[in-house]
């Protein structure tokens, strides 16, 4: 008899850039997306997996491409930071309506929408197995969602940050645009920062590197993908420590 195949993961933290969320659009939130985020969800959690989920805004707005036309710096960031909760209810919503039971939690202060981080509060939703969506960034200009990313996965002790993209993993240049790169199954955080690779900012990878928290990146967009990873079949790439 073949014996269940059991997850390689607890707790997880899952990075959804803005972009992610836009579907074929330029740009907004394409609903169809947010449903199928909702069914590899419920599959994962189904297998008793503990998801926590940053989201990004960059769907919507990029601080540093407003402050490039004009608005001040720290001002476009609250922009963007705004732009995460806007993506993160929308998120809530489309979970909801599958069923699934979330939490949305803010870095900055709008309780009318959302609750506040509280770190303790945010384990408790783990344990209950709500899916907690952490929104607004890390409160603070000049940081990005990735960042935010590592942050929050190091402060609920998750396993792993299952960065979602648009390729398949890591690579040695641009897929879309550079025939000849290679696809690196494993890369430590060093070697990451040393070829100046593009999928996660210097400060993100840092910051895993400093806590030895691994990040597995891989294309959310093929049906199934997530389960696959963390049932801990080869998909995508991952970036920990080199001795791993
Ligand atoms: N942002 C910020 N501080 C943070 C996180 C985000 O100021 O801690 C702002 C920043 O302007 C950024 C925008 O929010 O451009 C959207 O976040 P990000 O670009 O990381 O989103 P993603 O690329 O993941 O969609």
């Amino acid at each position: 008899m073949s014996r269940p195949v059991e997850p390689v993961y607890n707790r997880i933290l899952l990075k959804l850039s803005g972009e992610a969320l836009m579907g074929s659009q330029p740009q907004g939130i394409e609903s169809g997306i947010l449903k199928d985020i909702g069914g590899e969800l419920r599959e994962i959690q189904d297998l008793g997996i503990q998801v926590a989920v940053v989201i990004g805004g960059g769907n919507l707005f990029r601080g540093v491409a407003a402050a490039a036309e004009g608005i001040e710096r720290v001002t476009a960031d609250q922009i963007g930071m705004l732009a995460t909760i806007m993506n993160g209810l929308a998120l809530s919503d489309a979970l909801e309506k599958f069923g699934l039971v979330t939490r949305v939690m803010s870095a900055i202060s709008v309780h009318q929408f959302t609750e506040p981080h509280i770190r303790r509060r945010a384990l408790r939703h783990l344990e209950k197995g709500r899916i907690l969506i952490f929104v607004g960034g890390t409160g603070n200009p000049y940081f990005t969602t990735d960042t935010t990313a590592a942050l929050r996965a190091i402060e609920i002790g998750a396993d792993v940050i299952i960065k979602a993209t648009k390729v398949d993993g890591v690579y040695t240049g641009d897929p879309e645009k550079e025939p000849d790169v290679e696809k690196l199954a494993r890369v430590s955080y060093q070697d990451f920062l040393q070829r100046g690779l593009g999928v996660m900012d210097a400060t993100a990878i840092s910051l895993c590197m400093e806590n030895h928290l691994p990040i597995a990146v891989f294309d959310l967009r093929k049906r199934g993908n997530l389960k696959r990873l963390v049932l801990g079949e080869a998909v995508g790439s991952l970036v920990q420590d080199p001795d791993k």
